[in-house]
């Protein structure tokens, strides 16, 4: 039997309706370089997507390589209750004078959904040790989105996932947050005075007495479609949380290190959460770990005899992985000597107006949105009112398929197309990959 059949007979692959696999069989990837993506039969793919916006630093880096290797031969995992390594440690240390001020104290987990659900407890344990017990609920921004586990589902507000399991969810007060291309206000991102953050005002002064900490992905809603906003929104953010003493929890999972073109996308708005959540690009997409980071203040309302019942006894059993930590200890020694971001951000404009030339006049094109390296093409029915196509005839998931006998992985969320490519890609990749989009835009939509 085949791998492909034999696929089919076990697995259950993640965010699949499975009997699409029917027409579209799994691709089985031999190998990996760079950018690119090899099959068992020799076919190449470019990862435009970073395999789910992980690779930062493209596929088998060889110094990546080498360092999981070399720490592979020393340590490969530890309890981490009372044990410590030297990955960790230097890792945190690094960290702590890279992200945005005051966050110098770190909680590892070992995915982005339950650093979001440590982050979330964190926030609420804290309020309930600091003589604040009524503030329990979270606020969250429409079409959020901050994983899949219950917590973190219960704050995402992308009803694709969520609408099914509303029963068993968190009750969440959400917030209409901002929508640039569809905006409420009629202003421009690039010129705006973040006007629809009225909602958010409004909410907080309804609810805030009863709330530990309102979450949000700083300036780019990932799993909305690419959704990017103003950092004027994220600066308005942080004040409100000041004046109504709620916690701000910054889900970079998916923005931080580098994808905006700055290391953080707090960074944009010169603003620190009390919470960052970090996962993805940390370890350059090699191994699955994350962190919640948080500052000296959250940290000291945990600190106390251990009679007092105040510790954080929260555990994964991977907690800290050496391997994760010597796979991301590299990836900032490769940011830093190789000028990673300046380059990065050397090659964005010129991505985004290749993608402007060959796309912005498309009839179904109604905007070309970027931020660093991402770049998304929201495509719908109408462009003068902005009209979406119907839902049911999966256009995206159409030029998708397209694009994948193509070579190209160019995976959609729902009618967005979006580039979200590791930090590494070549000017010399870029056209064959727009004019690989174009073809196939065209091939469906005419
Ligand atoms: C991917 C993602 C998550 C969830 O991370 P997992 O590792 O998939 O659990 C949470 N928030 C954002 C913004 C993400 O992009």
């Amino acid at each position: 039997m085949d791998l492909v059949q034999k696929d089919l007979q076990h697995i259950w692959h993640p965010c699949s309706q499975m009997k699409d696999y029917e027409e579209l069989p799994p691709i089985i990837i031999d190998h990996a370089k760079g950018l690119y993506l090899y099959d068992v039969d020799g076919k190449k793919y470019a990862d435009v997507v970073s395999s789910w916006w992980c690779n930062l630093l493209g596929h088998c880096n060889p110094r990546i390589n080498n360092a999981v290797k070399n720490q592979i031969d020393k340590l490969e995992h530890v309890i981490f209750a009372n044990f410590s390594h030297a990955p960790a440690i230097n890792l945190c240390d690094s960290l702590s004078r890279l992200l945005p001020k005051g966050l110098t104290k770190f909680l590892f987990t070992d995915n982005g959904s339950s650093a979001i659900e440590a982050a979330m407890k964190m926030s609420f344990q804290y309020h309930y040790q600091t003589g604040q017990p009524q503030k329990t609920r979270f606020m969250a921004l429409s079409d959020a989105y901050h994983g899949e586990t219950v917590g973190a589902l219960s704050v995402g507000g992308v009803d694709l996932y969520s609408q099914i399991y509303k029963p068993m969810l968190l009750d969440i007060i959400r917030v209409d947050g901002p929508d640039c291309y569809r905006c409420r206000y009629n202003q421009h991102r690039d010129s705006c005075q973040a006007q629809c953050f009225a909602d958010a005002e409004a909410a907080f002064a309804e609810h805030a007495d009863t709330v530990c900490a309102f979450i949000a992905e700083p300036l780019v809603q990932g799993a909305a479609g690419m959704r990017i906003y103003p950092p004027l929104y994220l600066k308005k953010l942080r004040e409100a949380c000041d004046k109504y003493k709620v916690h701000l929890i910054a889900d970079e999972i998916a923005t931080g290190f580098g994808r905006t073109g700055k290391l953080f996308a707090c960074d944009h708005a010169g603003i620190s959460p009390d919470i960052i959540c970090l996962s993805k690009g940390l370890t350059g997409g090699y191994l699955p770990m994350a962190l919640a980071v948080t500052t000296q203040t959250i940290y000291d309302a945990f600190y106390a005899d251990y009679g007092e019942g105040k510790a954080f006894l929260h555990s994964h059993t991977y907690s800290g992985n050496p391997l994760a930590c010597s796979a991301a200890n590299e990836v900032l020694a490769i940011l830093k000597e190789e000028q990673i971001l300046e380059k990065a951000n050397e090659n964005a404009p010129y991505f985004h107006q290749l993608l402007l030339d060959s796309l912005a006049d498309h009839p179904h094109v109604g905007e070309i949105r970027s931020i660093g390296l991402i770049n998304a093409i929201e495509l719908v029915a109408d462009k003068s009112s902005k009209q979406p196509f119907d839902s049911g005839k999966r256009i995206g998931y159409q030029i998708y398929k397209k694009t994948l006998a193509k070579g190209v992985v160019l995976r959609p969320l729902g009618d967005v197309l979006y580039f979200n490519p590791p930090l590494t890609i070549k000017r010399a990749d870029m056209p064959a990959i727009i004019q690989v989009c174009r073809e196939c835009i065209n091939e469906i939509l005419g």
